[in-house]
């Protein structure tokens, strides 16, 4: 009933990091040790008054076997549940070829995508969010899922998509 966000990206990205910042405590499991994610988890969320699912998901990897592609599946299956989808990418590394697939199987989806550049945690990052206008995504929500930076303008766009 209520709409579905779904929170991806490769991993170590800051997805539960994000997800707590936006859930205003610490539920999801947040570790420097990349792929804790394993399942699909979906918290009730809420901005200016809009209700919502937010579904935290384990790093999408391609080219994986075992757990981490299991994962990946659990992934695909909470994008393919969204209204929208949160494609989570960390500013200071820039695109890596993980992300060019995984954004391959998000514009298959058809689902909307709303850009996030995590990791901005000060002025100096704008700079490489702005680099990925290239995406052809629109504009890419420079935050810092850390700090809050940056999550206002990004919560009032994700309501706005769904
Ligand atoms: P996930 O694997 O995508 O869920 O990533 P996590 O949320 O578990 O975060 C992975 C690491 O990145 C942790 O050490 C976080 O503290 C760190 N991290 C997440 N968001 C930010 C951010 O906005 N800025 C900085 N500097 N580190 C962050
Ligand atoms: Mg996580």
């Amino acid at each position: 009933n209520l709409p579905v966000v779904a929170v991806v990206g490769r991993p170590n990205v800051g997805k539960s990091t994000l997800v707590n910042r936006i859930l205003g405590r610490r539920e999801a499991v947040v570790e420097d040790r990349p792929g804790v994610t394993r399942d699909r988890v979906f918290y009730e969320a809420e901005w200016t008054g809009t209700d919502f699912w937010l579904v935290d998901t384990g790093g999408w990897e391609d080219r994986v076997q075992g757990i981490a592609y299991r994962v990946a599946e659990q992934a695909e299956v909470a994008v393919s549940l969204a209204d929208v989808v949160m494609f989570i990418v960390d500013a200071n590394v820039g695109i890596t070829s993980t992300d060019e697939q995984l954004l391959k199987v998000l514009r298959k989806a058809k689902v909307p995508i709303v850009l996030v550049a995590n990791k901005v945690d000060d002025q100096r990052g704008e700079l490489e969010a702005a680099a990925l206008w290239n995406l052809g995504l629109g504009e890419p929500y420079a935050v810092s899922a850390l700090h809050g930076r940056g999550s206002g303008d990004l919560l009032d766009a994700v309501v706005a998509a769904m």
